[in-house]
Protein backbone atom coordinates (compact mmCIF):
# COMPACT_ATOMS: atom_id res chain seq x y z
CA UNK A 1 0.00 0.00 0.00
CA UNK A 2 2.81 2.31 0.93
CA UNK A 3 4.86 1.31 -1.86
CA UNK A 4 2.15 1.70 -4.46
CA UNK A 5 1.21 5.80 -2.97
CA UNK A 6 5.39 6.47 -3.02
CA UNK A 7 5.51 5.27 -6.72
CA UNK A 8 1.95 6.94 -7.47
CA UNK A 9 4.07 10.45 -6.36
CA UNK A 10 6.50 11.18 -9.21
CA UNK A 11 3.39 10.78 -11.63
CA UNK A 12 1.32 13.52 -9.62
CA UNK A 13 0.96 17.14 -11.07
CA UNK A 14 2.12 18.15 -7.70
CA UNK A 15 5.32 16.39 -8.09
CA UNK A 16 6.37 17.18 -11.89
CA UNK A 17 5.65 21.09 -10.85
CA UNK A 18 7.89 21.17 -7.52
CA UNK A 19 10.22 19.03 -10.00
CA UNK A 20 10.58 21.61 -13.19
CA UNK A 21 10.54 24.51 -10.54
CA UNK A 22 12.86 23.07 -8.95
CA UNK A 23 15.27 22.14 -11.37
CA UNK A 24 14.78 25.97 -13.04
CA UNK A 25 15.10 27.51 -10.02
CA UNK A 26 18.17 25.72 -9.19
CA UNK A 27 19.56 26.21 -12.90
CA UNK A 28 18.57 30.35 -12.66
CA UNK A 29 20.48 30.18 -9.75
CA UNK A 30 23.47 28.95 -10.56
CA UNK A 31 24.00 31.28 -13.24
CA UNK A 32 23.31 34.08 -11.65
CA UNK A 33 26.36 33.16 -9.14
CA UNK A 34 28.13 32.46 -12.48
CA UNK A 35 27.61 35.67 -14.03
CA UNK A 36 28.13 37.61 -10.80
CA UNK A 37 31.97 35.61 -10.47
CA UNK A 38 32.97 35.72 -13.95
CA UNK A 39 31.56 39.86 -13.26
CA UNK A 40 33.91 40.01 -10.54
CA UNK A 41 36.79 38.16 -11.55
CA UNK A 42 36.81 40.23 -14.89
CA UNK A 43 37.04 43.35 -13.05
CA UNK A 44 39.50 42.64 -10.66
CA UNK A 45 42.16 41.59 -13.62
CA UNK A 46 41.02 44.58 -15.24
CA UNK A 47 41.91 46.57 -11.92
CA UNK A 48 45.16 44.73 -11.29
CA UNK A 49 46.10 45.86 -14.95
CA UNK A 50 45.31 49.36 -14.79
CA UNK A 51 47.14 49.46 -11.72
CA UNK A 52 50.35 47.82 -12.86
CA UNK A 53 49.86 49.90 -15.89
CA UNK A 54 49.87 53.23 -13.68
CA UNK A 55 53.07 52.65 -12.23
CA UNK A 56 54.47 51.40 -14.95
CA UNK A 57 53.83 54.33 -16.78
CA UNK A 58 55.15 56.50 -14.11
CA UNK A 59 58.06 55.44 -13.22
CA UNK A 60 59.11 54.99 -17.23
CA UNK A 61 58.31 58.91 -16.72
CA UNK A 62 61.04 58.74 -14.24
CA UNK A 63 63.57 57.65 -15.96
CA UNK A 64 62.92 59.49 -19.33
CA UNK A 65 63.43 62.62 -16.79
CA UNK A 66 66.50 61.86 -14.58
CA UNK A 67 67.73 58.30 -16.13
CA UNK A 68 69.17 55.04 -13.99
CA UNK A 69 69.42 57.50 -10.65
CA UNK A 70 66.01 58.70 -10.61
CA UNK A 71 64.27 55.65 -11.56
CA UNK A 72 66.14 53.83 -8.50
CA UNK A 73 65.36 57.19 -6.07
CA UNK A 74 61.36 56.88 -7.09
CA UNK A 75 61.44 53.41 -6.39
CA UNK A 76 63.34 53.58 -2.57
CA UNK A 77 60.98 56.73 -1.96
CA UNK A 78 57.54 54.59 -2.06
CA UNK A 79 59.11 51.36 -0.42
CA UNK A 80 56.76 52.89 2.84
CA UNK A 81 54.10 52.88 0.73
CA UNK A 82 52.05 49.44 0.82
CA UNK A 83 50.50 50.54 -2.62
CA UNK A 84 53.41 51.58 -4.10
CA UNK A 85 55.92 48.72 -2.68
CA UNK A 86 53.95 45.81 -3.66
CA UNK A 87 54.94 45.99 -7.30
CA UNK A 88 57.86 43.66 -8.46
CA UNK A 89 60.19 46.05 -11.15
CA UNK A 90 62.72 44.89 -13.84
CA UNK A 91 64.94 46.99 -15.71
CA UNK A 92 66.75 44.75 -18.60
CA UNK A 93 69.02 45.81 -21.39
CA UNK A 94 68.48 45.71 -25.29
CA UNK A 95 69.80 41.63 -25.36
CA UNK A 96 67.09 41.04 -22.42
CA UNK A 97 69.61 40.88 -19.26
CA UNK A 98 68.50 42.08 -16.19
CA UNK A 99 70.14 45.42 -15.05
CA UNK A 100 68.22 46.09 -11.70
CA UNK A 101 65.38 44.27 -9.91
CA UNK A 102 63.39 45.12 -7.27
CA UNK A 103 61.43 42.15 -5.76
CA UNK A 104 59.04 42.38 -2.85
CA UNK A 105 59.95 39.45 -0.40
CA UNK A 106 56.44 37.69 -0.96
CA UNK A 107 57.87 37.47 -4.83
CA UNK A 108 60.62 34.86 -3.87
CA UNK A 109 58.92 31.69 -4.49
CA UNK A 110 59.06 32.56 -8.51
CA UNK A 111 61.29 31.85 -10.98
CA UNK A 112 62.30 35.03 -12.32
CA UNK A 113 65.59 34.14 -13.96
CA UNK A 114 62.71 32.89 -16.65
CA UNK A 115 62.86 36.34 -17.61
CA UNK A 116 65.92 36.61 -19.09
CA UNK A 117 64.11 34.53 -21.86
CA UNK A 118 61.08 35.39 -22.31
CA UNK A 119 61.38 38.56 -25.38
CA UNK A 120 59.52 41.50 -23.83
CA UNK A 121 56.67 43.20 -26.00
CA UNK A 122 55.22 46.04 -25.36
CA UNK A 123 51.32 45.39 -24.32
CA UNK A 124 51.73 41.76 -23.86
CA UNK A 125 51.41 40.30 -20.46
CA UNK A 126 53.64 37.84 -19.36
CA UNK A 127 52.88 35.47 -16.55
CA UNK A 128 54.73 33.41 -14.43
CA UNK A 129 53.53 30.78 -12.76
CA UNK A 130 54.61 30.23 -8.80
CA UNK A 131 55.72 26.42 -7.72
CA UNK A 132 52.47 25.26 -7.07
CA UNK A 133 51.01 26.85 -10.48
CA UNK A 134 48.20 29.21 -7.74
CA UNK A 135 49.35 32.15 -7.69
CA UNK A 136 50.36 34.13 -11.21
CA UNK A 137 53.18 37.08 -11.41
CA UNK A 138 51.62 39.18 -14.35
CA UNK A 139 54.17 41.51 -15.95
CA UNK A 140 53.89 44.34 -17.95
CA UNK A 141 56.61 45.56 -20.42
CA UNK A 142 57.79 49.28 -21.56
CA UNK A 143 60.32 49.78 -24.22
CA UNK A 144 62.45 53.04 -22.92
CA UNK A 145 64.43 55.67 -25.41
CA UNK A 146 67.66 53.65 -25.35
CA UNK A 147 66.45 50.19 -26.32
CA UNK A 148 66.32 48.89 -22.48
CA UNK A 149 62.88 47.62 -21.38
CA UNK A 150 61.11 48.41 -18.07
CA UNK A 151 59.09 45.48 -16.43
CA UNK A 152 56.39 46.45 -13.90
CA UNK A 153 54.30 43.34 -12.21
CA UNK A 154 51.72 42.29 -9.71
CA UNK A 155 50.73 39.07 -7.88
CA UNK A 156 46.97 37.73 -8.25
CA UNK A 157 47.41 37.08 -4.31
CA UNK A 158 45.11 39.20 -3.16
CA UNK A 159 42.65 38.83 -6.38
CA UNK A 160 42.55 35.11 -5.68
CA UNK A 161 41.97 35.39 -2.09
CA UNK A 162 38.58 37.61 -2.90
CA UNK A 163 37.46 34.94 -5.37
CA UNK A 164 38.35 32.07 -2.87
CA UNK A 165 36.24 33.57 -0.54
CA UNK A 166 33.79 34.49 -2.84
CA UNK A 167 33.21 30.76 -3.81
CA UNK A 168 32.57 29.78 -0.34
CA UNK A 169 30.55 32.62 0.65
CA UNK A 170 28.56 30.93 -2.71
CA UNK A 171 28.21 27.56 -1.36
CA UNK A 172 27.35 28.55 2.35
CA UNK A 173 24.71 30.49 0.49
CA UNK A 174 23.58 28.81 -2.73
CA UNK A 175 23.00 25.62 -0.82
CA UNK A 176 20.14 26.96 2.11
CA UNK A 177 18.91 28.86 -1.16
CA UNK A 178 18.13 25.50 -3.34
CA UNK A 179 16.43 23.95 -0.37
CA UNK A 180 13.94 27.20 -0.20
CA UNK A 181 13.80 26.96 -3.53
CA UNK A 182 12.37 23.20 -3.42
CA UNK A 183 10.52 24.02 -0.40
CA UNK A 184 8.89 27.17 -1.70
CA UNK A 185 8.37 25.25 -5.01
CA UNK A 186 6.20 22.71 -3.39
CA UNK A 187 4.85 24.75 -1.27
CA UNK A 188 3.20 26.88 -3.82
CA UNK A 189 2.33 23.60 -6.18
CA UNK A 190 0.54 22.00 -3.19
CA UNK A 191 -1.35 25.29 -2.56
CA UNK A 192 -2.10 25.98 -6.44
CA UNK A 193 -3.05 22.15 -6.32
CA UNK A 194 -5.69 22.63 -3.45
CA UNK A 195 -8.54 23.09 -6.06
CA UNK A 196 -8.34 20.21 -7.89
CA UNK A 197 -7.85 17.85 -5.14
CA UNK A 198 -11.01 19.36 -3.95
CA UNK A 199 -12.23 18.20 -7.12
CA UNK A 200 -10.86 14.80 -6.75
CA UNK A 201 -12.37 14.17 -3.58
CA UNK A 202 -16.09 15.32 -4.69
CA UNK A 203 -15.85 13.03 -7.61
CA UNK A 204 -14.87 10.44 -6.13
CA UNK A 205 -17.38 10.93 -3.30
CA UNK A 206 -20.14 11.44 -5.81
CA UNK A 207 -18.89 8.60 -7.71
CA UNK A 208 -18.79 6.05 -4.64
CA UNK A 209 -22.37 7.44 -3.57
CA UNK A 210 -24.64 9.68 -5.18
CA UNK A 211 -25.90 11.17 -2.12
CA UNK A 212 -22.75 13.12 -2.16
CA UNK A 213 -24.34 15.06 -5.13
CA UNK A 214 -25.61 17.56 -3.45
CA UNK A 215 -21.40 18.35 -2.06
CA UNK A 216 -20.34 21.41 -3.41
CA UNK A 217 -16.75 21.87 -4.15
CA UNK A 218 -15.06 24.99 -1.82
CA UNK A 219 -14.43 27.80 -4.34
CA UNK A 220 -11.02 28.41 -4.46
CA UNK A 221 -11.68 32.45 -5.45
CA UNK A 222 -9.01 32.94 -7.49
CA UNK A 223 -10.19 34.63 -10.19
CA UNK A 224 -8.55 32.12 -12.22
CA UNK A 225 -8.95 29.33 -14.37
CA UNK A 226 -9.73 26.96 -11.64
CA UNK A 227 -12.08 29.32 -10.14
CA UNK A 228 -14.09 28.78 -13.47
CA UNK A 229 -14.01 25.01 -13.60
CA UNK A 230 -15.07 24.52 -10.19
CA UNK A 231 -17.78 26.78 -10.77
CA UNK A 232 -18.81 24.82 -13.78
CA UNK A 233 -18.44 21.62 -12.13
CA UNK A 234 -20.65 22.84 -9.22
CA UNK A 235 -23.06 24.24 -11.89
CA UNK A 236 -23.09 20.46 -13.79
CA UNK A 237 -23.01 18.72 -9.66
CA UNK A 238 -26.56 20.43 -8.96
CA UNK A 239 -27.81 20.07 -12.41
CA UNK A 240 -27.37 16.41 -12.35
CA UNK A 241 -28.59 16.29 -8.35
CA UNK A 242 -31.78 18.31 -9.49
CA UNK A 243 -31.92 15.74 -12.43
CA UNK A 244 -32.01 13.02 -10.49
CA UNK A 245 -34.20 14.13 -7.67
CA UNK A 246 -36.89 14.77 -11.12
CA UNK A 247 -36.20 11.48 -12.01
CA UNK A 248 -36.42 9.86 -8.75
CA UNK A 249 -39.98 11.52 -8.23
CA UNK A 250 -41.06 10.82 -11.10
CA UNK A 251 -40.62 6.76 -10.66
CA UNK A 252 -42.51 7.37 -7.44
CA UNK A 253 -45.39 9.15 -8.59
CA UNK A 254 -45.35 6.63 -11.98
CA UNK A 255 -45.32 3.96 -9.14
CA UNK A 256 -48.09 5.48 -6.75
CA UNK A 257 -50.52 6.02 -9.80
CA UNK A 258 -49.87 2.56 -11.10
CA UNK A 259 -50.30 0.53 -7.71
CA UNK A 260 -54.34 0.95 -8.22
CA UNK A 261 -54.91 -0.18 -12.20
CA UNK A 262 -52.03 -2.98 -11.33
CA UNK A 263 -54.29 -4.28 -8.21
CA UNK A 264 -57.87 -4.11 -10.25
CA UNK A 265 -56.01 -5.57 -13.13
CA UNK A 266 -54.75 -8.47 -10.62
CA UNK A 267 -58.03 -8.54 -9.03
CA UNK A 268 -60.17 -9.02 -11.93
CA UNK A 269 -57.65 -11.85 -13.32
CA UNK A 270 -58.81 -13.64 -9.92
CA UNK A 271 -62.30 -13.30 -9.68
CA UNK A 272 -61.97 -14.60 -14.00
CA UNK A 273 -60.17 -17.66 -12.73
CA UNK A 274 -62.53 -18.36 -9.71
CA UNK A 275 -65.37 -17.80 -12.06
CA UNK A 276 -64.74 -21.01 -13.78
CA UNK A 277 -66.17 -19.45 -17.09
CA UNK A 278 -62.95 -19.09 -18.93
CA UNK A 279 -61.15 -22.18 -19.96
CA UNK A 280 -58.32 -23.89 -21.97
CA UNK A 281 -55.92 -20.86 -24.04
CA UNK A 282 -57.95 -17.91 -22.05
CA UNK A 283 -57.43 -19.49 -18.52
CA UNK A 284 -53.83 -19.61 -19.67
CA UNK A 285 -53.43 -16.64 -20.80
CA UNK A 286 -55.49 -14.90 -17.36
CA UNK A 287 -52.62 -17.07 -15.37
CA UNK A 288 -50.10 -15.59 -17.16
CA UNK A 289 -51.80 -12.08 -16.23
CA UNK A 290 -52.28 -12.98 -12.85
CA UNK A 291 -48.53 -13.62 -12.99
CA UNK A 292 -47.14 -10.65 -14.51
CA UNK A 293 -49.18 -8.61 -12.61
CA UNK A 294 -48.03 -9.62 -9.00
CA UNK A 295 -44.64 -9.38 -10.33
CA UNK A 296 -45.39 -5.77 -11.09
CA UNK A 297 -47.08 -5.12 -8.06
CA UNK A 298 -44.06 -5.98 -5.89
CA UNK A 299 -41.96 -3.72 -7.94
CA UNK A 300 -44.30 -1.32 -7.73
CA UNK A 301 -44.21 -1.77 -3.61
CA UNK A 302 -40.69 -1.36 -3.50
CA UNK A 303 -40.67 1.50 -5.09
CA UNK A 304 -42.54 3.11 -3.18
CA UNK A 305 -41.45 1.72 0.31
CA UNK A 306 -37.84 2.80 -0.78
CA UNK A 307 -39.51 6.78 -1.59
CA UNK A 308 -41.23 6.00 2.24
CA UNK A 309 -38.76 5.18 3.71
CA UNK A 310 -36.54 8.20 2.56
CA UNK A 311 -38.60 10.98 2.85
CA UNK A 312 -39.19 9.25 6.77
CA UNK A 313 -42.80 8.28 5.54
CA UNK A 314 -42.53 4.56 6.36
CA UNK A 315 -43.96 3.47 8.86
CA UNK A 316 -42.05 0.55 11.08
CA UNK A 317 -44.71 -1.73 13.52
CA UNK A 318 -42.18 -2.93 15.90
CA UNK A 319 -42.98 -5.81 18.70
CA UNK A 320 -40.58 -7.82 20.27
CA UNK A 321 -39.67 -10.65 17.53
CA UNK A 322 -37.51 -13.94 17.34
CA UNK A 323 -34.69 -13.97 14.99
CA UNK A 324 -34.88 -17.07 14.43
CA UNK A 325 -38.16 -17.42 13.91
CA UNK A 326 -38.19 -14.77 10.98
CA UNK A 327 -35.33 -17.02 9.31
CA UNK A 328 -36.71 -20.32 9.41
CA UNK A 329 -39.92 -18.95 7.65
CA UNK A 330 -37.37 -17.03 5.02
CA UNK A 331 -36.03 -20.94 4.58
CA UNK A 332 -39.24 -22.05 4.37
CA UNK A 333 -40.42 -19.34 1.59
CA UNK A 334 -36.96 -19.89 -0.73
CA UNK A 335 -36.75 -23.42 -0.16
CA UNK A 336 -38.47 -24.47 -3.37
CA UNK A 337 -36.75 -21.98 -5.99
CA UNK A 338 -33.19 -23.45 -3.98
CA UNK A 339 -34.60 -26.69 -4.67
CA UNK A 340 -34.98 -25.90 -8.35
CA UNK A 341 -32.09 -24.68 -8.73
CA UNK A 342 -30.41 -27.40 -6.76
CA UNK A 343 -28.76 -25.02 -4.25
CA UNK A 344 -28.96 -25.99 -0.50
CA UNK A 345 -29.72 -23.68 1.95
CA UNK A 346 -28.08 -24.24 5.41
CA UNK A 347 -29.17 -22.55 8.70
CA UNK A 348 -27.22 -22.27 11.86
CA UNK A 349 -28.96 -19.99 14.07
CA UNK A 350 -28.61 -18.89 18.05
CA UNK A 351 -32.00 -19.46 19.34
CA UNK A 352 -31.92 -16.55 21.98
CA UNK A 353 -31.38 -13.66 19.95
CA UNK A 354 -34.55 -11.11 20.31
CA UNK A 355 -34.91 -7.84 18.08
CA UNK A 356 -37.61 -4.69 18.71
CA UNK A 357 -38.10 -4.61 15.17
CA UNK A 358 -40.98 -4.91 12.52
CA UNK A 359 -40.95 -8.62 11.48
CA UNK A 360 -42.37 -7.89 7.85
CA UNK A 361 -39.83 -5.72 6.94
CA UNK A 362 -36.94 -7.73 8.37
CA UNK A 363 -38.33 -10.45 6.42
CA UNK A 364 -38.21 -8.31 3.49
CA UNK A 365 -35.03 -7.66 3.69
CA UNK A 366 -33.94 -11.56 4.42
CA UNK A 367 -35.84 -12.40 1.82
CA UNK A 368 -33.76 -9.82 -0.83
CA UNK A 369 -30.74 -11.66 0.30
CA UNK A 370 -31.55 -14.82 0.16
CA UNK A 371 -33.55 -14.22 -2.91
CA UNK A 372 -29.89 -12.58 -4.29
CA UNK A 373 -28.35 -15.49 -3.03
CA UNK A 374 -30.08 -17.98 -5.00
CA UNK A 375 -30.41 -15.73 -7.60
CA UNK A 376 -26.42 -15.37 -8.10
CA UNK A 377 -25.26 -18.67 -7.58
CA UNK A 378 -25.14 -21.09 -9.95
CA UNK A 379 -27.08 -24.77 -10.20
CA UNK A 380 -25.52 -27.11 -7.42
CA UNK A 381 -24.28 -23.96 -5.28
CA UNK A 382 -24.57 -23.71 -1.57
CA UNK A 383 -26.48 -20.68 0.50
CA UNK A 384 -25.57 -20.41 4.33
CA UNK A 385 -27.90 -18.43 6.64
CA UNK A 386 -25.87 -17.78 10.31
CA UNK A 387 -27.08 -15.71 12.98
CA UNK A 388 -25.18 -14.54 16.64
CA UNK A 389 -24.94 -12.37 19.19
CA UNK A 390 -21.82 -9.61 19.00
CA UNK A 391 -22.26 -8.06 22.39
CA UNK A 392 -25.12 -5.77 22.28
CA UNK A 393 -26.04 -6.74 18.76
CA UNK A 394 -27.53 -9.45 16.82
CA UNK A 395 -25.86 -9.94 13.63
CA UNK A 396 -27.26 -12.11 10.48
CA UNK A 397 -25.21 -13.37 7.46
CA UNK A 398 -26.15 -14.59 4.59
CA UNK A 399 -23.27 -15.82 2.28
CA UNK A 400 -23.52 -17.39 -1.09
CA UNK A 401 -20.52 -19.46 -2.93
CA UNK A 402 -21.55 -17.59 -6.54
CA UNK A 403 -20.05 -14.93 -8.67
CA UNK A 404 -19.51 -13.05 -6.55
CA UNK A 405 -19.25 -8.63 -6.66
CA UNK A 406 -16.54 -7.23 -8.30
CA UNK A 407 -14.30 -4.43 -6.38
CA UNK A 408 -15.62 -1.96 -8.62
CA UNK A 409 -19.40 -2.90 -7.92
CA UNK A 410 -19.77 -2.83 -4.22
CA UNK A 411 -19.97 0.64 -3.06
CA UNK A 412 -22.51 1.09 -5.80
CA UNK A 413 -24.63 -1.91 -5.03
CA UNK A 414 -26.78 -0.09 -2.83
CA UNK A 415 -27.16 2.61 -5.44
CA UNK A 416 -30.99 2.96 -6.30
CA UNK A 417 -31.59 1.00 -9.62
CA UNK A 418 -27.81 0.10 -9.98
CA UNK A 419 -27.18 -3.25 -10.96
CA UNK A 420 -23.61 -5.27 -11.31
CA UNK A 421 -22.38 -5.65 -14.65
CA UNK A 422 -22.59 -9.69 -14.55
CA UNK A 423 -26.08 -9.38 -13.14
CA UNK A 424 -27.82 -8.08 -16.44
CA UNK A 425 -28.76 -11.44 -17.47
CA UNK A 426 -31.10 -12.26 -14.29
CA UNK A 427 -34.30 -10.54 -13.59
CA UNK A 428 -34.41 -7.66 -11.40
CA UNK A 429 -34.48 -4.44 -10.73
CA UNK A 430 -31.45 -2.94 -8.99
CA UNK A 431 -34.01 -2.16 -5.91
CA UNK A 432 -33.78 -5.13 -3.73
CA UNK A 433 -30.15 -3.90 -1.94
CA UNK A 434 -31.22 -0.03 -1.72
CA UNK A 435 -34.67 -1.36 0.23
CA UNK A 436 -32.12 -3.92 2.40
CA UNK A 437 -30.12 -0.93 3.70
CA UNK A 438 -32.96 1.76 3.90
CA UNK A 439 -35.02 -0.43 6.41
CA UNK A 440 -31.59 -1.82 8.68
CA UNK A 441 -30.98 1.82 8.89
CA UNK A 442 -34.25 2.83 9.65
CA UNK A 443 -33.85 -0.06 12.82
CA UNK A 444 -30.88 1.61 14.10
CA UNK A 445 -28.48 -1.29 11.93
CA UNK A 446 -25.93 -1.31 9.52
CA UNK A 447 -25.53 -3.53 6.78
CA UNK A 448 -21.72 -4.28 5.07
CA UNK A 449 -20.92 -7.04 1.91
CA UNK A 450 -17.71 -8.97 1.86
CA UNK A 451 -17.40 -10.45 -1.80
CA UNK A 452 -14.53 -12.08 -4.04
CA UNK A 453 -15.68 -12.76 -7.71
CA UNK A 454 -16.18 -16.36 -8.44
CA UNK A 455 -15.86 -16.87 -4.88
CA UNK A 456 -19.23 -16.09 -3.29
CA UNK A 457 -20.50 -12.83 -1.22
CA UNK A 458 -21.59 -12.57 2.47
CA UNK A 459 -23.68 -9.80 3.52
CA UNK A 460 -23.49 -9.04 7.44
CA UNK A 461 -26.47 -7.35 8.73
CA UNK A 462 -26.18 -5.66 12.72
CA UNK A 463 -29.00 -5.34 14.40
CA UNK A 464 -29.50 -3.65 17.94
CA UNK A 465 -30.84 -6.56 20.43
CA UNK A 466 -33.95 -6.31 22.30
P1 LIG B 1 -31.12 -6.89 -8.44
O1 LIG B 1 -30.94 -8.13 -7.68
O2 LIG B 1 -32.52 -6.61 -8.81
O3 LIG B 1 -30.19 -6.73 -9.58
P2 LIG B 1 -30.23 -5.67 -6.00
O4 LIG B 1 -30.35 -4.24 -5.51
O5 LIG B 1 -30.82 -6.70 -5.15
O6 LIG B 1 -30.78 -5.67 -7.47
O7 LIG B 1 -28.70 -5.95 -6.22
C1 LIG B 1 -27.90 -5.02 -6.87
C2 LIG B 1 -26.71 -5.71 -7.51
O8 LIG B 1 -25.86 -6.27 -6.52
C3 LIG B 1 -27.09 -6.88 -8.36
O9 LIG B 1 -27.44 -6.48 -9.65
C4 LIG B 1 -25.83 -7.73 -8.36
O10 LIG B 1 -24.92 -7.25 -9.31
C5 LIG B 1 -25.25 -7.46 -7.00
N1 LIG B 1 -25.56 -8.54 -6.01
C6 LIG B 1 -26.43 -8.48 -4.99
N2 LIG B 1 -26.39 -9.61 -4.26
C7 LIG B 1 -25.49 -10.41 -4.84
C8 LIG B 1 -24.99 -11.75 -4.58
N3 LIG B 1 -25.42 -12.47 -3.52
N4 LIG B 1 -24.00 -12.23 -5.38
C9 LIG B 1 -23.54 -11.50 -6.41
N5 LIG B 1 -23.97 -10.27 -6.72
C10 LIG B 1 -24.92 -9.72 -5.96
Amino acid sequence: MLLRTLRKIPKTIGFKLTFWYSIIFIISVSLLFLFAYLYLQTTLIRKDHDETLTRLRELKSFYRSGGFPLLVRGIAASKKSPEKSKFFIRLADRMNHTMYIYLPYQWVGFNIQRLELEPPERGKWIRLPDQHKHIFLEISSAKLRNGYWLQVGQDTRGRRQILTKFRGLTTFIILPLFLLGVLGGSFLAHRALSPIRQLIHTVSAVSQDMEALEKQVPNPHSGDELEELITLFNRMLQKIDTLIKVMRSSLDNVAHDLRTPVTRLRCMAELALQSGEVKGEGQKALEECLEESLVMQKLLNAIMDISEAETGVMHLETHLVSLDKIVREVKELYAFVAEEKDISIDVETQPDLFLRADSTRIGQVMANLVDNAIKFTPKGGRVWIKTYRDRDQAVIVVQDNGIGISAKDIPRIWDRLYRGDQSRSQKGLGLGLSLVKIIIELHKGRVEVRSNPGEGSAFFIYLPLA
